[in-house]
């Protein structure tokens, strides 16, 4: 099955065309470029850097010119031409995933080569050049995404639960890819019938050249375009962090930046619960709120730039405290050590328990209310259930598309779970109406959510409504399964550190040492919680990210006396 061939829009290649996308460096800027890296001449026709290719470099041109091209099955799209004071490269330079496209020498003359490792000590070292090749990098990066010009076509129906799940991966990891949905294209299901896919194989992704995957996992996705292909696994680092939500990724900007070697393990995709906001608006810094994925996927980028290896897709299954340096094992076959840990796992939406619910995950029921589950029900009635802030947020997001937004609360009012301002943004829309008393008891549908029943409480009857979204925000639980009892708990499950930990607590966990655990510090010396996972964590993303940097002070003042 051979890759579509998909053309650049012109808006896209306005993109490209942008001088902030493109920038021409001043002779001062080259000096200082050319420092980190080695000059040499180019001959016409020359490929300085493939598709898929991992050892990855930018080049600076000093002479002649370059073409940035996208190789399709049959013919070569030529995405932008180089000239001097130029320079190549896109996102993967930080990340280090492999190359998307096809550095060609179109006229001979001179270039500077500098390998990701060379770059990477630029943009930490030359404050000014930092902020010209990062903005180019990433604004390059989206100008690929919004062209959908990468090496990945998924085709998937919005009616199959796997193709939500698919698209979430890649968007949230920031990968171009190129959709086609079955429900629109004839053509594509006549392919794929062709091919013996059969519906439950659904969504097919198109993997590089010549992987062909069949509902894949997101580990599988991630194998196969190579994410986490340039981590070493074997050494011992400074400081393992796990999860890279909020208070993750602000350890690792935080450590990274300040010379530890640092390793983010990511059961999934970077961001957390704060990467499925529409609109977070108390954040400091930001008056007119943003996008979860924007804040998250900015700290992700920072934390890369700092030299922090991210590896994701896989999860930590088992904490190895016996001895230290302690181990984490991830996935079913690497095992990580390190002189310090950091836990940062989070919680996850609590999934009510209805018979037939996974069904219809990614079909009808969700739990994350972000643009992209927003285009599925665009004029569409839905039902948020919960009565907290990330419930009221999202009603408030999807009524600006949806007809009308039902939020189903247990109790009798908002009042006692959801901040003002959210209360009363709902009670000034006129197309969401809030049920109080009600809950949802059964679902119902073929391949997709067709209707709910709903109780109402106080009176115990059950009526059905004729609804095909359903928001699912009903708390969360922690994270905490993986740690294997190593860890003291509260009996919630979240974890205990400093001043929270009893007596009790240390003597249970043979606590070794003769001072008390520092602030963030769980039962093993050493090891960090910090951000929803932790007990008497404000669930917010200001205090996570506030506790993931403040954690790792007190890793450097361990380290220092080890
Ligand atoms: C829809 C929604 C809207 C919200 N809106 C706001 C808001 O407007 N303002 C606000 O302040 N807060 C908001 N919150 C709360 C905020 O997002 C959380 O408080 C914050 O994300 C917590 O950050 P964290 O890093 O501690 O945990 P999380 O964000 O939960 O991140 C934990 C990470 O750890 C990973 N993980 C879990 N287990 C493992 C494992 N075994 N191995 C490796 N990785 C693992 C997870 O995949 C996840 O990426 C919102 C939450 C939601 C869900």
């Amino acid at each position: 099955m051979t890759t579509p061939e998909v053309s650049p829009s012109p808006h896209v290649l306005d993109a490209w065309r942008n001088e902030r996308v493109f920038p021409v460096l001043t002779s001062q800027q080259i000096t200082h470029f050319a420092g980190q890296g080695r000059r040499r001449t180019t001959t016409r026709g020359e490929v300085l850097l493939d598709v898929g290719d991992r050892t990855l470099a930018s080049f600076l041109v000093l002479s002649g010119e370059l073409e940035i091209l996208r190789p399709g099955a049959t013919n070569e799209t030529t995405i932008v031409t180089l000239g001097p004071g130029q320079f190549s490269g896109e996102g993967n330079l930080i990340t280090g995933r492999r190359s998307l496209s096809r550095i060609r020498v179109r006229e001979a003359g001179e270039v500077v080569e500098l390998h990701r490792d060379q770059v990477l000590t630029l943009v930490q070292t030359n404050a000014e050049l930092s902020e010209i090749l990062m903005r180019a990098f990433i604004l390059r990066r989206s100008a690929l995404i919004a062209s959908g010009l990468g090496d990945v076509v998924v085709i998937g129906s919005a009616h199959c639960t796997g193709t939500l799940r698919v698209k979430e991966f890649l968007t949230r990891n920031g990968h171009p890819f190129h959709y086609i949905d079955l429900d629109h294209d004839a053509d594509a299901q006549e392919l794929l019938d062709r091919f013996h896919i059969e519906a439950g194989e659904v969504p097919v992704l198109l993997c590089g050249a010549d992987s062909v995957l069949r509902n894949p996992t997101n580990a599988r996705i991630a194998e196969c375009l190579g994410f986490n292909d340039a981590i070493d696994r074997t050494d011992l680092r400074d400081l393992v962090i796990v999860g890279a939500g909020p208070a993750g990724l602000a350890a690792a900007v935080y450590g990274a930046s300040e010379g530890l070697k640092v390793l983010v393990i990511e059961a999934n995709v970077p961001g957390g619960q704060a990467g499925s906001s529409s609109r977070i608006e108390n954040y400091l810094g930001f008056p007119t709120g943003i996008s979860g994925l924007e804040l998250t996927g900015r700290a992700y980028a920072q934390a890369q730039k700092f030299g922090a290896d991210i590896m994701i897709a896989t999860g930590a299954t088992k904490l190895a405290c016996e001895r230290q340096p302690y181990s984490v094992d991830v996935g079913e076959s690497t095992r990580v050590s390190s002189r310090s840990l950091i836990i940062a796992t989070g919680a996850e939406y609590r999934k009510p328990q209805l018979e037939r619910l996974s069904r219809f995950e990614g079909a009808g029921v969700y739990y994350a209310a972000t643009p992209m589950e927003a285009q599925l029900c665009v004029g569409d009635d839905v039902i948020v259930v919960g009565g907290g802030n990330s419930a009221g947020q999202a009603a408030v997001f999807l009524a600006q598309t949806a007809k009308r937004v039902q939020v189903f609360v247990r109790r009798g009012a908002l009042a006692d779970t959801m901040s003002r301002y959210l209360i009363r943004r709902i009670e000034d829309n006129p197309a969401i109406v809030v049920r109080t008393n009600t809950e949802i008891v059964g679902v119902d549908g073929d391949n997709h959510l067709k209707r709910v029943q709903c109780r109402d409480n106080r009176t115990g009857d059950v009526e059905t409504a004729d609804v095909a979204h359903v928001f699912m925000m009903t708390g969360a639980v922690p994270n905490t399964a993986w740690l294997n009892g190593c860890i003291a708990l509260d009996d919630k499950g979240f974890i205990k550190t400093g001043p929270d930990l009893s007596a009790e607590d240390l003597a249970a966990f043979n606590w070794p040492l003769t001072r008390p655990p520092y602030l963030l510090e769980t039962s093993r010396p050493g090891v960090f919680a910090v951000g929803d996972v932790r007990a008497r964590n404000v669930k917010r993303v200001a205090s996570a990210v506030g506790e993931g940097s403040i954690a790792v002070s007190f890793v450097h003042e361990l380290l220092q006396k080890s």
